[in-house]
Parts: structure tokens; sequence; C-alpha cells
């Protein structure tokens, strides 16, 4: 069987813990549900039978950006500063996503950044 023959894998999958609290862990390419899960459990380490695999069809094209998948996907990330969850709300300031190239992304609460900032 040469390259060629096998199927590109190109499919998105988001991969989460079964038994967690259900947050979005990673996006994950593969032909398979079976291979995407099989793929987080070698790169994260993960438990093979805890995780599912949800097929994203709106990530085929790639992975969002930080900003997107927080806009327009309601995820939320870590912010670097003070460790709670960082996302979009209409109460508060955009995000600030400081590393985007890594997974995952360095992100910080705008009020959170504007401090380290003054006083690193
Ligand atoms: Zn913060």
């Amino acid at each position: 069987m040469t390259a060629a023959a096998k199927p590109r894998p190109d499919r998105a999958y988001l991969l989460r813990y079964r038994d967690g609290d259900m947050e979005p862990c990673a996006i994950v390419y593969a032909p398979t549900a079976r291979d995407a899960r099989r793929q987080f459990h070698a790169i994260d380490g993960a438990e093979y039978m805890r995780t599912d695999a949800e097929r994203k069809p709106e990530f085929d094209a790639g992975v969002p950006s930080a900003l997107d998948l927080m806009a327009k996907h309601g995820w939320w990330f870590t912010c670097r500063h003070c460790g709670d969850p960082a996302t979009f709300r209409e109460s508060e300031p955009s995000p600030v996503v400081l590393d985007d190239r890594a997974w995952p992304p360095t992100v910080a609460h705008a009020a959170c950044h504007a401090k380290a900032e003054v006083s690193p």
C-alpha cells in the first residue's frame, strides 16, 4: 500500500476526557474517530477508553485562532496570570492572546495582562 492510497487525515475531531468536566481538550486530525482517539492518547497521555471524539466539520480547514475559538465557539483558556478561565464576555474587555503557536495557546484577561505589564 502506498502513502497515496491511504485516506488523508483531514477530518477534524474534538477530543475530550469522558470523566472530567467535558471541557474541550484538543482538536485532532484523523481519518476516523478511532484514529483520532488513538492519536490523542499518544499526544496527551490520555487513556484511550476515557476519551470521546466528536466530529467537527467546521474545523476541517484548520484550527481556528485562539481568538476565534473564544469568540465564535465559546471556548475558554486558562489565564496565564490569575489561572481563571478567560473567554469573551460582554461585560469584559476581550482576552489577550499572548502566544497562539503552541497548544494550548497562552491567553490572559485584559485586566490581568495590563496589570502584569505595569509590574512584571
Ligand atoms: Zn486573569
